[in-house]
């Protein structure tokens, strides 16, 4: 449990302080959306505490608000090793199915849950991809600024070895060099910046990066969460970012990246509940993939793959409704993580899975 349960009386009173200060008209909460298969159930209470977060903050201090979502369409969809070097190559979701499947792979695993969830809260949404996002000159001028500041922010970013390595993928096939080995930066500034790269089946090529042209950019999830939150925080709306609480440890060394820029204040964030495994893991893709999710009586098969929710989609999205709903009820609820059988338990007790507990409005009916 997080010590602020004793500090608020609402999880979302702590943005005041930044609203006062900064006296937005809008407040735009900034969440993450996975493309790499069907959602396990931690994924959508995240999603769903963004948007009953955005409701309470708009009831709360009068303000409009916005939730935006980022696909991570840059996820690995395969990997190959290099038989010699060891070297891992990956090709993207992106690369790998394209523009529209990616758009269809979303709307299949979040069209219906957000749309409820919207009509529910009164809460409008956005969804865009990183590939599109990376591709806007606000991102690039911000991405050659973290260049331009690389020698400090390397350490923050990559506490142990300094290493932070930019990926491009290979012009002629799209796959990349995961760790950038064989990756060097030749020139960089503030118009642009020139790499090469080597690709394992085409050798050796050059990339180049300017705001307004087409090359895909690939970070780490750290670099890329510092230069995305960067361009949030020149939107006329104040930026709030929303994760689950395993993100804690890496938001800090974000905010640690963003003092080393003058006169830089990093975005308020809010932390939401993280669902785990009987022992106590995160449930994670690659947990239930591998099998070693260790779970308990209580689990359920859709609270690890959602699609297996037996029974309509709208009463999925009325029960996620009802649950984030008893867990922003209270701090105490809500700045904690919950093991599936918890989650059965409490699903179970509020009798959250019938028609009792309507959504007001009937979203998704
Ligand atoms: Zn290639």
């Amino acid at each position: 449990m997080s010590v602020t349960v004793g500090a608020v009386e609402h999880s979302v009173d702590v943005l005041r302080a930044r609203l006062l200060a900064d006296r937005p008209e809008r407040v735009a909460l900034y969440a993450g959306v996975q493309i790499n298969g069907a959602p396990h159930v931690g994924t959508n209470v995240m999603q769903t505490a963004a948007f009953l977060l955005a409701q309470a903050a708009r009831e709360r201090f009068g303000v409009a608000v916005v939730v935006r979502f980022g696909a991570l369409d840059n996820t690995a969809f395969d990997k190959r090793v290099c038989a010699t070097t060891g070297t891992l190559y990956e090709r993207s979701y992106h690369h790998a199915l394209g523009p529209d499947r990616i758009a269809e792979l979303t709307k299949r695993y979040y069209g219906a849950l957000f749309d409820a969830l919207s009509e529910a809260t009164g809460v409008p949404y956005e969804v865009e991809t990183y590939t599109r996002q990376q591709r806007g000159v606000r991102f690039r001028e911000e991405f050659l600024e973290s260049l331009a500041r690389r020698e400090r922010l390397r350490w923050i970013l990559a506490p142990s070895h300094g290493n932070v390595p930019v990926s491009f993928p290979c012009p002629r096939c799209g796959w990349l060099q995961k760790y950038g080995e064989d990756t060097e930066l030749l020139e960089a500034d503030a118009t642009g910046a020139r790499f090469v790269a080597r690709c394992l089946d085409h050798g050796r090529y050059e990339a180049e990066a300017r705001p307004g042209n087409a090359t895909f950019v690939g970070l780490t999830t750290l670099h890329r969460n510092l230069v995305k939150e960067r361009v949030a925080a020149r939107d006329e709306a104040l930026p709030v970012i929303v994760k689950g609480a395993d993100w804690a440890g890496g938001c800090r060394l974000v905010d640690e990246a963003f003092l080393d820029y003058p006169e830089s204040i990093p975005p308020p964030r809010v932390f939401t509940p993280v669902v785990l495994s009987a022992s106590g893991a995160k449930l994670s893709k690659t947990l239930i993939q591998e099998g070693t999710a260790q779970l308990s009586a209580g689990t359920e098969p859709w609270m690890l793959d959602t699609t297996a929710w037996p029974g309509p989609g709208s009463d999925y999205a009325r029960m996620l409704h009802g649950l984030v709903t008893l867990m922003l009820s209270d701090p105490r609820h809500f700045e904690r993580g919950y093991t599936t059988r918890e989650l059965a338990a409490l699903i179970e007790q509020h009798g959250l899975r019938g028609e009792r507990h309507g959504l007001r409005g009937g979203a998704g009916a």
